[in-house]
């Protein structure tokens, strides 16, 4: 499993760097973000939550039943998003409340 990262979405804002606990993810010559050591993400989605221009996505291998789908993340006030899209661009939405976060 990992991450992939679009360049042309990629404003460099350094945040996904900084959230990544295994410093995994550098800056290229251009000043965008890209992940350098692929095989040590394990997947904690913190790179995913930090980016505020939707570059970043989680690669949803066959090893996890995901069969190349992407899972993508988007914040607007309390409502975090989950987008899954599957090969086909199939997209399922999961809307998550943050208000409602500790009431499961
Ligand atoms: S958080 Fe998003 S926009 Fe910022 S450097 Fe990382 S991928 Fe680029
Ligand atoms: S998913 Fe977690 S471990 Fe993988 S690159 Fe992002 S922050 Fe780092």
């Amino acid at each position: 499993m990992s991450i992939r990262i679009s360049q042309s979405k990629c404003v460099g804002c350094g945040k996904c760097i900084e959230a990544c606990p295994g410093n995994l993810i550098k800056k290229d010559a251009q000043g965008k973000a890209y992940i350098k050591h692929i095989r040590d993400c394990w997947g904690c989605t913190s790179c995913l939550k930090e980016c505020k221009t939707g570059a970043v996505f989680f690669y949803l291998g066959a090893d996890i039943g995901g069969h190349g789908s992407t899972l993508s993340f988007s914040e607007k006030g309390d409502i975090s998003t989950w987008k899954v899209t599957d090969i086909s661009g199939n997209v399922q939405t999961i809307e998550v409340n943050k208000k409602d976060a500790n009431k499961y």
